[in-house]
């Protein structure tokens, strides 16, 4: 693991003081897609320039995961990696393959394993498969002290038999990309495990999930981290279902980012910042506190120097 420093929020605040717009970490970020193949640096760059300090490359592949390592080597610091099998992959598990991951993982620039877990919503591996898969993946953190980056999709009942077999000696669980129920996000957090909220955000329909989540007041901050998902998830602002107090929440600069740099196609990190804003306005809170309680909690769950 990387070198433990005790990070305060006090400190975290003092620093926010030095930039005109908030510290962010994004807990996940595909930077190994293709689709940055030509200028990592600019994203990077523009990244930082909107406030994120910070970003979490996820592996999804043995391949991918050596990729993203590979990539904090030469963003030291700004750069962080996970390891790990996608649900979708798991059917590409092989014992050979195995070992090599568990070398990745063991890198301290490596900070949580992952992204793993369950996706039974488009079963493009056996769900026996990824079931085993998913177990090596939880067994390997707990063996690593590493967090555990979870990907579930209509898998909530089957992903909680798995996590609930090793109860006591999981390590900080981290649900990513949530798009569950409030239901659902109340038996998570119950095990202390955390919620990823995306830009997924404008895109719930429906009256009992992620929106219900956040203005019911049940996600308690200490329990939320921010990611985009980049390339994916592309928080669309203009969606007809956000309500306007959530779009007038949004700010000049955020919405700046977002236009210029983002699309459907293509998200990139420097979409989080209006993502923050949303969720503030869904949480009826200050986008400040907010990123600042989402950065305090990245920083101490990934032991982030
Ligand atoms: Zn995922």
């Amino acid at each position: 693991m990387a070198a433990q420093v005790e990070t305060k929020e006090s400190d975290l605040l003092d620093m926010a003081k030095y930039y005109e717009n908030y510290i962010l970490i994004d807990v996940g970020a595909n930077l190994t897609s293709k689709k940055y193949g030509r200028d990592l640096d600019s994203v990077i760059q523009r990244a930082k320039d909107s406030g994120v300090q910070k970003i979490m490359v996820t592996g999804t592949s043995v391949k991918g995961s050596k990729e993203a390592l590979r990539l904090t080597r030469i963003y030291p610091n700004t750069l962080y990696s996970t390891a790990g099998i996608h649900p979708h992959d798991a059917k590409s598990y092989t014992d050979e393959s195995w070992a090599e991951l568990k070398q990745l993982a063991n890198n301290p620039e490596c900070v949580a394993i992952g992204e793993c877990g369950l996706d039974y919503n488009r079963n493009f591996s056996d769900p026996e498969d990824q079931k085993i898969v998913f177990k090596k993946h939880v067994e390997l953190a707990i063996e690593m002290t590493k967090p555990i980056f979870v990907h579930e999709r209509d898998a909530h009942e089957d992903l909680l038999k798995v996590l609930d077999e090793f109860h006591s000696k999981l390590p900080p669980v981290v649900i990513h990309c949530f798009t569950g129920t409030l239901e659902h996000a109340l038996t998570y957090l119950d095990r202390g495990f955390y919620i990823g909220l995306t830009g997924y955000l404008c895109k719930d329909k429906s009256d009992v999930g992620v929106r219900k989540l956040l203005e019911s007041g049940s996600l308690p901050l200490d329990r939320l981290v921010v990611e985009t998902d980049a390339p994916f998830m592309y928080p669309n602002t203009r969606a007809s279902k956000l309500p306007d107090n959530v779009k007038d929440s949004l700010t000049e600069r955020s919405t700046m980012f977002l236009h210029r740099y983002c699309t459907f196609q293509r998200n990139e990190p420097c979409s989080l910042p209006a993502i923050v804003e949303m969720v503030a306005a869904f949480m009826n809170k200050k986008p400040e506190e907010v990123a600042l309680a989402t950065s305090f909690n990245a920083m101490k769950l990934f032991g982030l120097s």
